[in-house]
């Protein structure tokens, strides 16, 4: 990574939905191209360089000395992404920020800047999302963590109809169940080659702000088995592994058994048709160039 040669920031792909709908995932392939930088979540700057204040405070996999954040300081949030492709070499660079505010102002400023930008919508079954959430969250108030999951969705199902670039709607199972299917219609969307080993994204260096730290020590124990020189330096992370999960992409459906009936029929009341349309929706949009 030499940061004298200048590189411009050409495009920005945005990757939005529901927390635990895989976008960490979908972001780390992508982040695996040699055309990307996969960014993690960038509305987590704010927690940059904070002393011990947040857990997104640095890189999730390198933590405090990290070649792409540990002297990462801007003045301008603006010149974000501009700053990320002089500091990566990469010209593309990838944000699964969920956050819609910050979506919003991205998306104009890049608009006001020229520089292109695309928007992924990567969509779940909400009682997967739902259990994930409240796995992680485990005093969280299962119908307040629906509620939220209905309006969350909402915003962005608007955010993307009135994205006016190019976009793509899909869908965790199918993204799951066939990533490289998927994988080539989103490079396709981006105008990119598609390059089969993105998909063994364990393989490369990725340095992401936030995201889900189980798919993220996917990459640290790839990493461990591969060679002692991995830029990748291990840590207290360790704890977080998935000691059975295979390292490639798994399919996760653990919502049909360890969801709570009880939680259940309460998303059902709340949210069954809502589900049911989201799971129906699928949408592809790349304009002709
Ligand atoms: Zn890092």
């Amino acid at each position: 990574m030499n940061s004298n040669i200048p590189m411009r920031n050409e495009k920005v792909c945005f990757i939005c939905g529901a927390p635990h709908s895989g976008s960490t995932l979908l972001g780390l392939i992508l982040g695996s191209h040699s055309h990307c930088f996969y960014a993690g979540e960038t509305n987590k700057i704010k927690f940059l360089h904070l002393e011990n204040a947040h857990k997104d405070t640095t890189c999730k996999i390198c933590g405090k000395d990290c070649p792409i954040w540990r002297d990462f300081y801007i003045d301008d949030i603006k010149d974000l992404y501009k700053q990320l492709s002089l500091r990566t070499q990469k010209p593309i660079i990838i944000d699964s920020t969920k956050n819609i505010s910050w979506l919003e102002k991205q998306i104009i400023n890049l608009k006001k800047k020229l520089v292109r930008s695309y928007l992924i919508y990567l969509f779940r079954d909400g009682r997967g999302v739902i259990n994930s959430r409240l796995r992680k969250y485990k005093t969280s108030d299962p119908s307040q963590v629906i509620d939220d999951w209905i309006i969350h969705i909402k915003k962005t199902n608007q955010i993307f109809e009135n994205f006016q670039g190019e976009k793509m709607k899909i869908q965790y199972k199918n993204f799951a169940l066939n990533p490289k299917k998927t994988v080539k219609s989103l490079t396709n969307l981006l105008n990119i080659e598609f390059e089969p080993s993105m998909l063994k994204f364990y393989q490369y260096e990725h340095h992401p702000l936030g995201g889900n730290i189980g798919t993220q020590s996917l990459i640290i124990k790839a990493q461990q088995e591969k060679s002692s020189n991995t830029p990748i330096k291990l840590s207290e992370r360790n704890k977080y592994y998935y000691k059975d999960h295979p390292l490639q992409i798994k399919y996760d459906q653990r919502w049909k058994k360890e969801l709570d009936p009880a939680i259940l029929k309460l998303f059902n009341e709340k949210a069954r048709d809502f589900n049911k349309k989201l799971l129906k929706d699928e949408k592809y949009k790349k304009k002709k160039i």
